[in-house]
């Protein structure tokens, strides 16, 4: 294990807003677990407090941090030190100490979306994937499809312009489509991937045209926080679906991979954001 205690016990979530983070009950419930000392907390940080709060976090010593919105992209411009994906994605989850104690930034999104689609490797590897949204974890996802060498993706957004962009900017084969080729069935896909926000609120439709759902299809959406009509539709008329609990506790995982060299029990993890959920409700 790495030997991060000496920088302190406490590790961070920021972001704004935060009261909903269900970050501090996923890592608190897997230190408690590993019988480990060390307590996760949420803090408010507003980007315009970001630098701050970084440079507070290097003097006042601490295991890492995470980052949640709006902090996700403002934060590549205060560290410097970036692994790949961060440089790629542009954006990052996670803040962690070199081996010299240095920080360094990683986007642990991209390991808990491959962690959440591991069933359909195959598949992934085989047949063209569909992305909807062009946000930043329509990003963590694009970089991870290539890193699980899918042969080709469709990708579909709200706002066009942004899918168009973002297809421009990434080296891959990606197929923007219109309305009107999304909901006339113009592409192929194997798995159908809801980046979106859309499903959030229990009031929400869903992104993808349920008549466009062939039974060998798999549904995958990154909500974690209800079971949303996406998951519902591809449940009746898909073969499989799944939301983004997984996503979000693997994630999590990823940072104190980050932080300490070792794995977490997952399952404890996943049971605390579970608890919490239903609790909620
Ligand atoms: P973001 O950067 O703000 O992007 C939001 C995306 O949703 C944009 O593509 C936006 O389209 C689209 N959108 C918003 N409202 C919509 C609507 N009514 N109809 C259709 N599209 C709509 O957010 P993000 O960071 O990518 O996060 C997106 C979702 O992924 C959130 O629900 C978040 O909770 C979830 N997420 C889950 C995990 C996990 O671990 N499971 C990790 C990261 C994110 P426009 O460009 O047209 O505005």
């Amino acid at each position: 294990m790495k030997p991060v205690e000496k920088y302190g016990n406490v590790a961070w979530v920021a972001g704004s807003p935060i009261d909903h983070s269900l970050s501090p009950v996923i890592h608190n419930s897997a230190f408690e677990g590993a019988g480990l000392p060390h307590q996760y907390f949420a803090i408010e940080v507003k980007p315009e407090e970001l630098t701050d709060f970084v440079g507070n976090l290097q003097s006042m010593g601490m295991i890492g941090a995470n980052f949640t919105l709006p902090l996700k992209n403002a934060v590549c411009e205060v560290v410097e030190d970036q692994t790949p994906a961060v440089e790629t994605i542009g954006a990052a989850n996670t803040l962690f100490r070199r081996n010299s104690g240095e920080f360094a930034l990683d986007n642990t999104d991209v390991y808990g979306f491959e962690k959440l689609v591991e069933p359909w490797g195959e598949r992934i590897r085989s047949e063209p994937v569909l992305i909807l949204g062009a946000g930043g974890a329509s990003r963590a996802c694009l970089f991870a499809l290539d890193r699980l060498n899918c042969p080709r993706i469709y990708l579909w957004n709200r706002t066009r312009e942004s899918a168009q962009t973002l297809s421009e900017q990434y080296p891959y084969d990606i197929t923007v489509l219109s309305d009107s080729e999304l909901s006339e069935g113009e592409f192929e896909a194997g798995v159908v991937v809801n980046t979106t926000s859309l499903g959030l609120n229990e009031s929400d439709g869903s992104p993808f045209p349920e008549q466009q759902i062939r039974d060998d299809m798999v549904g995958v959406d990154l909500i974690y926080n209800r079971e949303t009509k996406f998951v519902q539709d591809f449940g009746e008329y898909g073969s499989d679906s799944i939301g983004g609990l997984g996503m979000l506790v693997h994630q999590a995982a990823g940072a104190w991979k980050r932080w300490f060299d070792t794995t977490p029990n997952v399952d404890i993890m996943k049971q605390a954001a579970l608890d919490y959920l239903q609790d909620d409700q």
